[in-house]
């Protein structure tokens, strides 16, 4: 089997499984029970947010813990207080669902792409008003993987927020980033980058899925939207996911250590693919992480092309998992520009740790042959 739909899921890594598993058999203990082996859970539970949290250059207590990163998103907009009313709201029209879906129940406004899916700042500027409170946007495409220069768009948010001061405003106006893409290969701090709302992801970097983090600035005020015992600051109840807290820490531990080389031989096997495979035009040429590789075969339909390649044993898709499995065209091809056949005729591929440099070119060459034959099958068809 070749996979190459590392954007979709990533497998748990050894390791990671390793360091999760005495946490379902012995010390299984729920972190907030009074008696002694719970609170050693409890402790190793607080010190693997204080990990995680690290990795991004926050403090525990600035973390929630979610189920994932759709969870994640739709917590981070609950620093609106009213979802109805005036234009509160501004997000990439690029984003995932998650985002775009809870963005539109807040009213939201859509900020411009350009046509290399990198944010369009002027018309991000113009849209900002003495209303806007809360700016989205995702720090890596989970489609084409466009790295978005999001220490320019803080900029802009500072001059935003001196000349309220002088207006004497004083709403605030804060920046959120869904990071889920963005983490097994870019070092993130969150200081830095302005960020006050961080959507963290541990099922995109090989850690376990449905675990999740947001990170909240002092900035940011927000309200749960799931109540119950009061975890998590008061801001997701539910009993802690111990084990996966444990594996996520470890996962982002692990991508932290190999960022570098990891972008590098992405880097290396982009290059390979790229040359080997024939007659495809590639859409996201700048600005991306070299794990993400789109590529549109003219009049052919890429839908086609995943079923007849699955039959080969390799594993592409045509976009987000969500939207692929609803028949959805994709919003992003269609934000950047591509017509209609272009966006029928689009595969994205995305590298990852179970691959390697001969797997990369025996899926080239099945591609290749796959998409051979369907172009002489089209050819007699008509
Ligand atoms: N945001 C982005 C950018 C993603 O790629 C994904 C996963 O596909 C999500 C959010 C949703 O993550 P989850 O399904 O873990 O909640």
């Amino acid at each position: 089997m070749i996979y190459l739909d590392h954007a979709a899921a990533t497998p748990i890594s050894k390791k990671v499984l390793k360091k999760m598993e005495p946490y379902f058999l012995h010390d299984f203990f729920n972190p907030s029970a009074a008696y002694m082996p719970a609170k050693k859970v409890n402790a190793k539970y607080e010190a693997a947010k204080a990990s995680i949290a690290h990795t991004i250059g926050a403090k525990s207590s600035d973390l929630i813990i979610t189920a994932g990163a759709t969870e994640a998103n739709n917590l981070a907009f609950t620093a609106i207080k009213k979802p109805q009313g005036a234009k509160k709201v501004l997000y990439l029209e690029t984003e995932h669902d998650s985002v775009r879906q809870i963005a539109q129940k807040y009213g939201g406004e859509k900020i411009k792409v350009h046509s290399s899916g990198i944010i369009d700042l002027n018309d991000l500027k113009n849209k900002i008003t003495d209303e806007t409170e809360l700016i989205s946007i995702a720090l890596v495409n989970n489609e084409i993987g466009t790295i978005q220069p999001l220490a320019e768009v803080s900029a802009i948010i500072r001059d935003v927020k001196i000349q309220r001061l002088k207006k004497g405003i004083k709403t605030k106006l804060l920046l959120h980033s869904d990071a889920s893409q963005a983490l097994n290969l870019i070092d993130i701090n969150v200081a830095r980058l302005g960020i006050d709302l961080l959507t963290m992801n541990s099922a995109k970097v090989y850690g376990p899925k449905g675990v999740g983090a947001l990170y909240v600035s002092h900035d940011a005020k927000l309200n749960p939207i799931i109540l119950g015992g009061g975890q998590e600051n008061g801001l997701r109840s539910g009993t802690e996911n111990v084990p996966g807290v444990i594996g996520f820490a470890e996962a982002l531990e692990e991508a932290k250590k190999h960022l570098a080389s990891n972008r590098k031989k992405y880097a290396t096997w982009k290059k390979v693919l790229l040359k080997e495979l024939h007659d495809y035009e590639l859409i996201n040429k700048k600005h991306t992480l070299d794990n993400f590789i789109v590529i549109c075969y003219n009049r052919i339909d890429a839908e086609r092309l995943i079923f007849l390649l699955e039959e080969k044993d390799v594993y592409v898709s045509t976009g987000a998992a969500c939207a692929a499995s609803k028949g959805v065209r994709s919003h992003v091809l269609k934000a950047i520009g591509l017509s209609d056949t272009q966006i029928a005729g689009s595969l994205r591929i995305t590298l990852g740790e179970t691959n390697d440099e001969s797997q990369i070119k025996k899926a080239a060459k099945i591609i290749n042959e796959v998409v051979e034959k369907e172009r002489e099958r089209i050819k007699n068809a008509g």
